[in-house]
Protein backbone atom coordinates (compact mmCIF):
# COMPACT_ATOMS: atom_id res chain seq x y z
CA UNK A 1 0.00 0.00 0.00
CA UNK A 2 1.16 3.84 -0.27
CA UNK A 3 1.66 5.28 2.23
CA UNK A 4 2.14 9.17 2.37
CA UNK A 5 5.29 10.70 4.22
CA UNK A 6 5.74 14.08 5.32
CA UNK A 7 8.76 14.63 3.31
CA UNK A 8 6.79 13.72 0.05
CA UNK A 9 4.29 16.13 0.65
CA UNK A 10 7.25 18.64 1.49
CA UNK A 11 8.59 17.75 -1.83
CA UNK A 12 5.45 17.85 -3.84
CA UNK A 13 3.94 20.90 -2.13
CA UNK A 14 0.58 19.60 -2.89
CA UNK A 15 0.18 15.91 -3.42
CA UNK A 16 -3.18 13.73 -4.32
CA UNK A 17 -3.65 10.76 -3.03
CA UNK A 18 -6.25 8.25 -3.74
CA UNK A 19 -7.04 5.64 -1.05
CA UNK A 20 -8.95 1.90 -1.51
CA UNK A 21 -8.22 -0.31 0.93
CA UNK A 22 -9.39 -2.12 3.58
CA UNK A 23 -8.55 -0.03 7.40
CA UNK A 24 -7.59 -3.70 8.75
CA UNK A 25 -7.33 -2.16 12.00
CA UNK A 26 -11.53 -2.00 11.74
CA UNK A 27 -13.79 -4.95 10.93
CA UNK A 28 -14.52 -5.48 7.42
CA UNK A 29 -14.24 -1.58 6.45
CA UNK A 30 -13.05 -0.58 2.94
CA UNK A 31 -12.40 2.94 2.07
CA UNK A 32 -12.08 4.85 -0.75
CA UNK A 33 -10.99 8.41 -0.67
CA UNK A 34 -9.47 11.26 -2.85
CA UNK A 35 -6.88 13.08 -0.52
CA UNK A 36 -5.47 16.41 -1.05
CA UNK A 37 -2.34 16.85 1.34
CA UNK A 38 -0.79 20.25 1.35
CA UNK A 39 2.46 21.20 3.03
CA UNK A 40 1.76 24.88 4.96
CA UNK A 41 4.93 26.31 7.10
CA UNK A 42 4.59 24.00 10.22
CA UNK A 43 1.38 22.68 9.41
CA UNK A 44 0.16 19.88 7.06
CA UNK A 45 -3.65 20.39 5.62
CA UNK A 46 -5.40 17.18 4.58
CA UNK A 47 -9.04 17.64 2.34
CA UNK A 48 -11.33 15.47 0.84
CA UNK A 49 -14.07 13.14 0.35
CA UNK A 50 -13.92 9.67 1.80
CA UNK A 51 -17.11 6.86 0.96
CA UNK A 52 -17.23 2.64 2.03
CA UNK A 53 -19.11 0.46 4.15
CA UNK A 54 -17.94 -0.74 7.83
CA UNK A 55 -19.67 -3.73 9.70
CA UNK A 56 -20.99 -2.64 13.10
CA UNK A 57 -22.41 -4.47 16.03
CA UNK A 58 -25.99 -2.62 16.89
CA UNK A 59 -26.29 -1.00 20.37
CA UNK A 60 -29.52 -2.74 20.99
CA UNK A 61 -29.79 -6.41 19.41
CA UNK A 62 -25.95 -6.97 19.21
CA UNK A 63 -26.84 -8.04 15.53
CA UNK A 64 -24.06 -7.11 12.93
CA UNK A 65 -24.93 -4.98 10.01
CA UNK A 66 -23.37 -2.88 7.14
CA UNK A 67 -23.10 1.00 7.64
CA UNK A 68 -22.21 3.34 4.97
CA UNK A 69 -19.89 5.89 4.97
CA UNK A 70 -19.64 9.00 3.40
CA UNK A 71 -17.91 11.99 4.67
CA UNK A 72 -15.73 15.11 4.40
CA UNK A 73 -12.00 15.41 5.72
CA UNK A 74 -11.02 18.73 6.23
CA UNK A 75 -7.86 18.44 8.97
CA UNK A 76 -4.80 20.32 9.79
CA UNK A 77 -1.92 18.78 11.79
CA UNK A 78 0.79 20.17 13.32
CA UNK A 79 3.87 19.08 11.54
CA UNK A 80 5.83 18.72 14.66
CA UNK A 81 3.75 16.82 16.38
CA UNK A 82 3.39 14.60 13.85
CA UNK A 83 6.78 13.92 13.81
CA UNK A 84 7.21 13.45 17.03
CA UNK A 85 4.56 11.21 17.10
CA UNK A 86 4.89 8.81 14.38
CA UNK A 87 8.10 9.99 12.88
CA UNK A 88 8.58 11.19 9.47
CA UNK A 89 7.66 7.53 7.92
CA UNK A 90 4.09 8.16 8.83
CA UNK A 91 1.72 6.17 6.91
CA UNK A 92 -0.36 9.32 7.30
CA UNK A 93 -3.32 7.73 4.67
CA UNK A 94 -4.22 5.33 7.01
CA UNK A 95 -3.95 6.92 10.44
CA UNK A 96 -5.90 9.70 9.26
CA UNK A 97 -8.59 7.53 7.58
CA UNK A 98 -8.77 5.29 10.45
CA UNK A 99 -9.63 8.75 13.01
CA UNK A 100 -11.69 9.97 10.14
CA UNK A 101 -14.30 6.92 9.87
CA UNK A 102 -14.06 6.50 14.09
CA UNK A 103 -15.27 10.19 13.97
CA UNK A 104 -18.02 9.73 11.21
CA UNK A 105 -20.03 6.30 13.19
CA UNK A 106 -22.83 7.29 14.73
CA UNK A 107 -22.84 8.01 18.46
CA UNK A 108 -26.02 5.13 19.13
CA UNK A 109 -25.18 2.31 16.51
CA UNK A 110 -28.73 0.78 15.43
CA UNK A 111 -28.86 -1.61 12.76
CA UNK A 112 -32.23 -0.23 11.70
CA UNK A 113 -34.96 1.68 12.46
CA UNK A 114 -37.05 -1.72 12.78
CA UNK A 115 -34.29 -2.95 15.64
CA UNK A 116 -36.57 -4.68 17.56
CA UNK A 117 -34.01 -4.56 20.86
CA UNK A 118 -34.43 -8.12 20.97
CA UNK A 119 -37.65 -7.50 23.13
CA UNK A 120 -40.37 -7.32 20.29
CA UNK A 121 -43.52 -8.62 21.42
CA UNK A 122 -46.62 -8.83 18.79
CA UNK A 123 -49.50 -6.24 19.07
CA UNK A 124 -51.68 -9.00 20.52
CA UNK A 125 -49.55 -9.06 23.48
CA UNK A 126 -49.79 -5.31 24.20
CA UNK A 127 -53.23 -4.53 26.01
CA UNK A 128 -52.88 -0.88 27.37
CA UNK A 129 -55.12 0.96 29.51
CA UNK A 130 -57.61 2.32 27.70
CA UNK A 131 -58.78 5.70 28.94
CA UNK A 132 -61.43 6.06 27.37
CA UNK A 133 -63.49 3.95 29.18
CA UNK A 134 -62.64 5.99 32.14
CA UNK A 135 -64.86 8.78 30.68
CA UNK A 136 -67.63 6.05 30.01
CA UNK A 137 -67.39 5.39 33.76
CA UNK A 138 -67.48 9.21 34.89
CA UNK A 139 -70.70 9.74 32.66
CA UNK A 140 -72.14 6.62 33.91
CA UNK A 141 -71.73 7.92 37.60
CA UNK A 142 -73.04 11.10 36.47
CA UNK A 143 -76.42 10.24 35.56
CA UNK A 144 -77.11 8.29 38.66
ZN1 LIG B 1 -30.43 -4.03 16.18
Amino acid sequence: MCKVSIEDIEDEGILEFDFDDDIKELEDCHIKAELDFRAMGDFIEVKGHADGKITLECDRCLNKYSYDLDFDIDETFAKNSLLDEYGSEVELSNDLLYQSVILALPNKKVCGINCNEGLFVSEDDIKPHDTRMDVFKNIQINKK
